[in-house]
């Protein structure tokens, strides 16, 4: 197993690489290979919709870090998830904070910055967390599907993240909502309580309703403000 860092020039090397490579692999291969090419320096990224990802890279990588992002708006549920995660399944969950409580965001920037400046919220809450918890990472995974809206359709399985200088997997992009739903199924993998409530898509709580027949996966989003992602895969 490798486990040295590479510099950026190789990571980029090594991702386009693989890009080709592994296109047509399962999630389990692709899994095994960024285990084998980047060792700890490897984690997953969990919105803790469900632990999908997080139990497939379990697989290969026992004790894998699981990165979350605790925003201070999720849902109890999606708190309840994470938990649940780091007590049974063999990960390593790590939490990451905004620098700044939301008591304090709302001092500095007024209440319910969310519905006034969704982009700056994020930018404070989630991107830059992210950002900083990512920096001991040479490679990153995350649970990107093609199918769950017109925005990610191009999502490929190993990407070059030019703007955190990392390797991004996707292990999953070629997965339907019936292939997660089947594994689901066969290996009791969590999920997120509010996915049999009308929610198809989980993030924050001021940013998140239910869908409604008809729309994409993702259409409960930031709903009426035009917004699609919050930054962090763009
Ligand atoms: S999803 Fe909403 S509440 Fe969460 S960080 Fe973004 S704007 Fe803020």
């Amino acid at each position: 197993m490798t486990t040295a860092p590479h510099t950026a020039p190789e990571l980029r090397q090594v991702a386009e690489q693989a890009a080709a490579d592994l296109e047509e692999a399962s999630a389990p291969d692709i899994l095994r290979w960024a285990a084998d090419t980047f060792g700890r320096r490897f984690c997953v990224t969990s919105s803790m919709e469900d632990a999908v990802v997080a139990h497939l890279a379990s697989r290969v990588m026992p004790g894998v870090d699981v990165v979350f992002l605790d925003t201070g708006y999720h849902f109890p549920e999606t708190i309840g998830t994470r938990d649940a995660v780091a007590a049974v399944m063999d990960v390593h969950v790590i939490t990451l904070s905004p620098r700044q409580t939301v008591a304090e965001q709302d001092a500095e920037y007024g209440p319910k910055l969310h519905d006034r400046d969704p982009d700056r919220c994020c930018a404070l809450r989630k991107v830059a967390p992210l950002e900083e918890g990512l920096r001991g990472y040479d490679a990153w995974a995350t649970g990107l599907r093609r199918d769950e809206s017109p925005t990610r359709a191009g999502t490929p399985v190993v990407g070059w993240d030019a703007k955190r200088q990392k390797v991004k997997i996707a292990p999953i992009a070629r997965w339907s909502q019936a292939d997660v739903e089947a594994y689901v199924a066969e290996h009791g993998v969590l999920t997120n309580p509010l996915l049999t409530d009308g929610f198809t898509s989980v993030g924050c709580a001021p940013c998140t309703r239910r869908v409604l027949a008809g729309e994409d996966a993702r259409a409960g989003r930031w709903a009426g403000l035009g917004k699609t992602e919050c930054g962090i895969h763009l």
